[in-house]
């Protein structure tokens, strides 16, 4: 066995169906009297269920996170903070809200309790990406770690079919690339073929029916694994074109990824055997690249970025951006390969090895 570094993530997480039960408990664990909540405005009815389980010991509610964490949102919320004399954050929602909770944290060290409503894993990460003027940054810090994470399976039941697919890939995605990363090591490498092995086998019997709550158990579990190799392992092409792509024409994150990630593991595949294997094992297929194929056609997902909104022009600029910043992968990146690649993933082609 290789030597590797691991560095184990201290979160207190709280598992289950109906776990929402245990908010108080966990509040007055943490000695917080006045947190705050946070929610996007279309979870604000969930954001009021958990004021009224705080039993009026809370600053209130702040109903505006949005996607890609701007600045402008968090000053906003930072000025409630103060006002109210907060003295700590309670987050349910997604990523995008998970993403204004450690935005928060970042800048004050207050404490977070969150409750993630979908699969995209940043409740188990201490990376924060925040946009200001149309840029997004990106930085890591212990602080933005949430203290407490409580899943509670209920609160993802209403998380609609084609956005629990997608979301679900999202999640699949943090454990396919952490299991050819730089920095990737045994630990993650159990976690990352766990975490798509429940997914592969749960996200299929979530589409066929969102209220499937043993699936919805078993997507979440899958989700937090995945969320952990996001959080320990360096994540390589997929990731950065996601970024690069959402980032340069606003496409939504979780369609992204579910469009983009056949094609990076088909074009990583030639220089990642081991990792291949355990995808495919893992998905119970022969090969890793057919595997995944047939568990998005299950999912009846988008294929195409020009269905989410990129438009052709950007094809080149896109290719241009990979491969101006240099960064680790298995597999070289030279210009001609990216360039095919998001042109296969703009128009919807199939996924290729041969790039
Ligand atoms: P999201 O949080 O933007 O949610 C998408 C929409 O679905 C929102 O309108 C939300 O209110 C709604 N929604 C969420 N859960 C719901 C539920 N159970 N029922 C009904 N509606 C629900 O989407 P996301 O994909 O979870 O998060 C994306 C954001 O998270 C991006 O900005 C991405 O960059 C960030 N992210 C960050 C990390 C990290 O480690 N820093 C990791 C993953 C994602």
């Amino acid at each position: 066995m290789n030597s590797f570094i691991y560095e184990a993530l201290p979160t207190r997480v709280v598992f289950g169906v109906g776990t929402i039960a245990q908010l108080k408990q966990e509040v007055d664990r943490l000695g917080l009297r006045r947190p705050l909540v946070l929610s996007t405005p279309q979870q604000r009815s969930q954001a009021k269920d958990i004021e009224l389980r705080l039993d009026r010991a809370s600053a209130g509610i702040f109903d505006g996170a949005e996607m890609h964490t701007p600045v402008e949102v968090t000053e906003r919320a930072l000025a409630i903070v103060r006002e109210r004399a907060a003295d700590g954050i309670i987050a349910v929602g997604g990523g995008s809200t998970t993403g204004l909770s450690k935005a928060i944290a970042a800048r004050t060290g207050l404490p977070q309790i969150v409750l993630p409503t979908t699969y995209a894993g940043s409740e188990m990460t201490p990376i924060l990406g925040e946009t200001k003027d149309g840029l997004k940054t990106t930085r890591r810090d212990p602080k933005i770690l949430p203290n407490v994470v409580i899943y509670d399976v209920d609160l993802t039941v209403s998380l609609p079919a084609a956005l629990s697919a997608t979301s679900g890939i999202n999640a699949l995605a943090h454990a396919a690339e952490a299991l050819y990363g730089q920095n990737t090591n045994p630990i993650t490498l159990l976690m990352a073929e766990e975490g798509i092995a429940a997914l592969g086998r749960s996200l299929p019997r979530i589409v066929a029916d969102p209220t499937d709550r043993e699936a919805r158990s078993d997507a979440l579990y899958g989700a937090w694994l995945c969320g952990i190799c996001l959080g320990t392992a360096g994540m390589a092409l997929h990731h950065k074109l996601c970024h690069t792509l959402g980032g340069s024409f606003n496409l939504p994150h979780a369609e992204t990824h579910t469009i983009v990630l056949p094609h990076v593991i088909a074009f990583n595949a030639p220089n990642a055997p081991d990792a291949m294997n355990r995808i495919a094992r893992a998905l119970g297929a022969n090969d890793a690249i057919a595997g995944l194929n047939a568990l998005l056609d299950q999912l009846n997902v988008v294929s195409a970025l020009r269905d989410i909104g990129m438009p052709e022009d950007g094809i080149e600029k896109a290719a241009d951006l990979a491969v101006a910043n240099p960064y680790w992968n298995p597999r070289p990146i030279e210009r001609s390969a990216i360039l095919d690649l998001i042109r296969r993933a703009w128009a919807g082609e199939p996924a290729s090895g041969t790039v």
